[in-house]
């Protein structure tokens, strides 16, 4: 007999269990990242022989874990972030789901977790937003942080692949990363760490487990002993072909040792610097997707933005960036950069700007590099933000609240 097939996720068969009474809204004003929870959650389980269940938004409430739950010990568990505006007309709008739900895809299959539709996805973040709604403040800055996760299940300790799985979707109500008081943005710091590494070839940095993020606490915690805000994560440089030679020898080479440090990410945003040319135009130089960064939605937009500038198109959105001359050229430039030549860069005064990429800040600016015992300062600007990343900032906060009209808008 053929064994049934499992079914997938569908949000066709979604049920809605209202709350009872809803909770008071929150002072906008002292909301912090992450704190907040709203009246509901949604909540889909996964069984070996039935597949997905059906997708439940019920009030918010604590899970209930076997101790014996593979996520609890093997760390089967992987997220992702994003968040909702709020359209002038009072329709909340997405930024490119389609990027979230399919990077959760990938982050499941490398986790050997159940597959799941990344469109039944995408419509159950749509429903769970629409009933939370209210709790998005009518404010410049405000929006609804969507966190989707995946958390295997399995209750018993085999160290197998876990073919039982909780899938929830929780949201919090979230103001701008940087406190909107006319002092502007403030440039973090962030100390180069050699000591510890956050990926590296073969591994998990370009999946959005929680496993990433567990270790990264202790060398976050004593940069910040240190003095500085987040940490620049590093890999050695080291090329395939001198490898090569290392291994024909039999011996280790004493100047694989001294090899230079390629930047992979800054704390939990991809990381961009702004390289004056030669001839005067702009390269936005930001590491390739090599499997030791995280495929960030918002470096995949900065690269778009920046690829289209000045290019004749019939997208009005894309003719120009504000701000940067139509004369100036914008180079998207996916490459390694290492600590080494980004510092060779600024002595030579051709780095205009270094900046963080990622969904919470949108764009943070960087000003302090703390590097073998000493800092590198890279130039500050009125308001915070240089030239190029203005004008990235600017387009894309415009695109969240549909003040810019874009493809990448879902309502
Ligand atoms: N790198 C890491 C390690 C992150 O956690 C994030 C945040 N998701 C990013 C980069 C930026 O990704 P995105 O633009 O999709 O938020």
């Amino acid at each position: 007999k053929q064994p049934m097939p499992l079914a997938d996720l569908d949000a066709s068969k979604l049920e809605i269990h209202l709350a009872a009474t809803l909770k008071d809204l929150p002072e906008p004003s002292s909301l912090l990242f992450g704190e907040t929870k709203t009246d509901h959650m949604l909540v889909v389980e996964h069984e070996p022989l039935a597949g997905w269940g059906k997708p439940q938004i019920v009030p918010y409430k604590p899970l209930e874990l076997d101790p014996a739950s593979h996520c609890l010990h093997y760390s089967s568990n992987l997220f992702e972030g994003m968040k909702a505006y709020l359209c002038p007309d009072g329709v909340p709008l997405l930024f490119r789901p389609d990027m979230n739900a399919t990077r959760m895809t990938l982050s499941a299959e490398r986790l050997a977790l159940p597959p799941f539709n990344p469109d039944a996805l995408m419509a159950l973040i749509k429903a769970l937003v629409s009933v939370e709604k209210r709790w998005i403040p009518q404010l410049p800055g405000y929006s609804l942080y969507i966190r989707p996760c995946l958390i295997g299940t399995r209750p018993a300790m085999g160290v197998v692949p876990s073919n039982h799985a909780t899938l929830f979707i929780i949201v919090s109500p979230t103001g701008p990363f940087f406190k909107h008081d006319g002092a502007g943005v403030k440039p973090v710091s962030l100390y180069a760490s050699f000591d510890h590494v956050r990926s590296w070839p073969g591994g998990t940095g370009a999946f959005k487990l929680g496993g990433n993020y567990a270790p990264t606490f202790m060398p976050a915690y004593r940069a910040a002993q240190e003095g500085y805000q987040q940490i620049l994560w590093l890999l050695e440089d080291v090329d395939p072909k001198e490898t090569d030679a290392i291994e024909a020898n039999g011996a280790v080479d004493v100047e694989k040792k001294s090899s230079e440090m390629r930047i992979t990410e800054a704390g939990q945003m991809n990381f961009f610097a702004v390289i004056v040319r030669e001839d005067g135009d702009l390269d936005l130089v930001t590491p390739p997707l090599d499997g030791t960064v995280l495929p960030g939605v918002t470096r995949d937009s900065c690269l778009e933005l920046a690829r289209f500038h000045n290019l004749p198109t019939d997208d009005p959105l894309y003719t120009c960036l504000p701000g940067i001359p139509a004369t100036r050229k914008v180079y998207p430039c996916e490459r390694n950069i290492t600590i080494e030549e980004l510092a060779r860069l600024h002595d030579k005064g051709r780095v205009l700007e270094i900046f963080g990429a990622g969904t919470a800040a949108v764009i943070c600016p960087i000003g302090r590099v703390g590097y073998r015992h000493k800092d590198i300062l890279f130039p500050e600007y009125p308001g915070g933000y240089g030239p190029l990343s203005k004008a990235l900032v600017e387009t894309l906060e415009g695109i969240f609240v549909g003040k810019v009209k874009s493809t990448w808008s879902v309502r």
